[in-house]
């Protein structure tokens, strides 16, 4: 159901996080990486929850690293776009698809686009 990314960046960051959801709590967690205004640093929130809030401080300062999907586009439609668009996990709350992308997102700890995502493994 859910897959489990390994987030890097030049400056040290680090770490193995989770996207989606696992069976045993599927309705109640999803898991999307976010930037934690407060921490400054790269966390896992539970993007069900309202408002989601950092695991880390309890802030809910917390900023979703997700795409929307455009208006219309379909999924195979975004297979078609080169690989550095593919994507490698996706949560989908009652009207929006959140989506992680291969390619360079701003590094919440040292501010570069350095900041990427590779798939590790999938979980149930
Ligand atoms: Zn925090
Ligand atoms: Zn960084």
């Amino acid at each position: 159901m859910g897959m489990v990314v390994k987030a890097k960046c030049t400056c040290g960051l680090d770490k193995d996080m989770l996207v989606g959801a696992v069976r045993a709590t599927f309705k109640k967690r999803a898991a999307f990486p976010a930037r934690c205004a407060r921490c400054r640093d790269l966390v896992g929130v539970n993007v069900l929850a309202d408002p989601p809030m950092c695991g880390t401080c309890g802030s809910a300062q917390v900023t979703p690293l997700a795409e929307p999907m455009p208006e219309g586009a379909s999924e195979v439609a975004s297979g078609n776009i080169p690989e550095k668009r593919s994507w490698l996990g996706k949560v989908t709350r009652a009207a929006r698809t959140l989506t992680l992308h291969d390619r360079a997102y701003l590094c919440p700890r040292c501010d570069k686009a350095d900041l990427r995502f590779s798939a590790l493994r999938a979980v149930d």
